[in-house]
Order: structure tokens, then C-alpha cells, then sequence
């Protein structure tokens, strides 16, 4: 999708600092960390939000890789010896700012349930 940024960002139109990447996805720091390890996990393919992902077969099949992978995507972050936090923000109510889905991998401090 032309206007949106984490297309741009997959197709190398907008920058980012990648830490791991596949066919199917690709994994970079974001922009605004709340902890010390703050990346975001992101289908190449665009899917608006969760939902749109899952209710498609191409979706579904991205999100059992990021499954597979987390081992690795969660190593390449640095956190296989912690704990971490993985959050999905679905649509506006939810929190969700980029309309293309993409999954917060967050670690490096202790968290609490914070919900602003
Ligand atoms: P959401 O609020 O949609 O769940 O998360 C969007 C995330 O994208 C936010 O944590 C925000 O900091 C991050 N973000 C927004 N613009 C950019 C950008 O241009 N580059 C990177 N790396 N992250 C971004
Ligand atoms: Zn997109």
C-alpha cells in the first residue's frame, strides 16, 4: 500500500534499524522505545489490523511463522534469558496508530500492567 509507512519501511522506502527479517516478515526497533528492548514485528504483507489478518489464509499462514520464529525474533532481541511482553493494538479503541498489523515484542525492564 503506497501511503502506508510500514510498507514503506518493508519495501526500504522509509528507513529502520532491522534486526531480523524473513520472506514473510520483518522485525525492526521502534522509533519510540518504552523499554530498553522495543521492536516491532511486521508481515511484509499488509494487513490493516489483527483481524484482517487472521480472517485471510495468507494472513493466517504469516501469523503461524511469526509463531514458529519467536524463539529466533525473541534471540535476535537480546531477550532469551527474560521475560518479554508481545502486544498486539487492534484497531482505534485498541490503541492502534499504524494501520498495517504489526506485534510489540518489549523487554529489558520489569513490567507491570500498565494500561494508559
Ligand atoms: P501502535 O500504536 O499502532 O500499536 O504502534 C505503532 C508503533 O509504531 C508505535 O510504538 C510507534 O512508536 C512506532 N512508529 C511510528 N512511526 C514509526 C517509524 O517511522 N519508525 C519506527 N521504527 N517506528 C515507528
Ligand atoms: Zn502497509
Amino acid at each position: 500500500m503506497k501511503s502506508c509507512l510500514f510498507c514503506k519501511i518493508v519495501s526500504g522506502d522509509a528507513a529502520s534499524d532491522i534486526i531480523y527479517e524473513n520472506d514473510d516478515l520483518i522485525v525492526f526497533k521502534d522509533i519510540h522505545p518504552i523499554a530498553p528492548v522495543h521492536v516491532l514485528i511486521v508481515p511484509k504483507k499488509h494487513f490493516t489490523h489483527l483481524i484482517e489478518m487472521v480472517t485471510s489464509e495468507d494472513g493466517r499462514a504469516v501469523l503461524s511463522n511469526i509463531a514458529e520464529l519467536l524463539p529466533d525474533i525473541v534471540l535476535a532481541a537480546g531477550l532469551e534469558n527474560r521475560g518479554f511482553r508481545l502486544v498486539n493494538n487492534c484497531k482505534e479503541e485498541g490503541g492502534q496508530t499504524i494501520a498495517h498489523v504489526h506485534f510489540h515484542l518489549i523487554g529489558g525492564r520489569p513490567l507491570k500492567l500498565e494500561l494508559p
